[in-house]
């Protein structure tokens, strides 16, 4: 694919390899990964544009339950020919491959959502006992006792006991 015009596409599954993902949601290791890429000759080298499905597991930022997606993501890398300069983190073509396992990373890991939720009106936690409100949206305690009559109720016992 030396010609600048020649075209190329290719799909492939690859284990994902560890660490893609950030603090609350990821790709677990080992899990599949589609890559559909098209690969065109340019002059400078090979430009790589492509989608990257993956599967991604996290938990919900309010109610802490797991959460699982299925995702594409969108990727397109320029990959140099060897010799050519480039930036510094340039991607170049070695002996004749090209090794999509960074920008697959990056495509994923800058797409990822900082807050996962389970769904958009996830109702969290109650701040009392850290029931899931989404398991019962009418979950509430009973009212405080009014002090003066915890005081009565105390009486009450102590009488009771003797
Ligand atoms: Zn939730
Ligand atoms: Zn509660």
């Amino acid at each position: 694919m030396r010609r600048p015009g020649e075209m190329k596409t290719f799909r492939s599954e690859m284990p994902a390899p560890a660490g893609v993902g950030i603090g609350m949601i990821w790709v677990p290791e080992g899990s599949p990964i589609d890559v559909d890429v098209r690969l065109e000759s340019v002059s400078e080298g090979v430009l790589a544009t492509g989608t990257v499905s993956a599967g991604l597991v996290g938990e919900c930022a309010r109610c802490l339950t797991e959460v699982t997606d299925e995702r594409d993501f969108e990727l397109q890398d320029l990959y140099y020919y060897p010799g050519r300069p480039a930036e510094e983190d340039a991607l170049f073509i070695v002996d004749e491959h090209i090794d999509l396992e960074q920008p697959m990373r990056d495509a994923i890991v800058l797409e990822l959502p900082f807050i996962p939720l389970c769904r958009e009106d996830c109702l969290g936690l109650c701040p009392e006992c850290g029931f899931v409100l989404n398991d019962d949206p009418d979950h509430a305690h009973q009212a405080q006792v009014d002090p003066r009559w915890s005081a009565l109720l105390e009486l009450k016992d102590q009488v009771d006991h003797t």
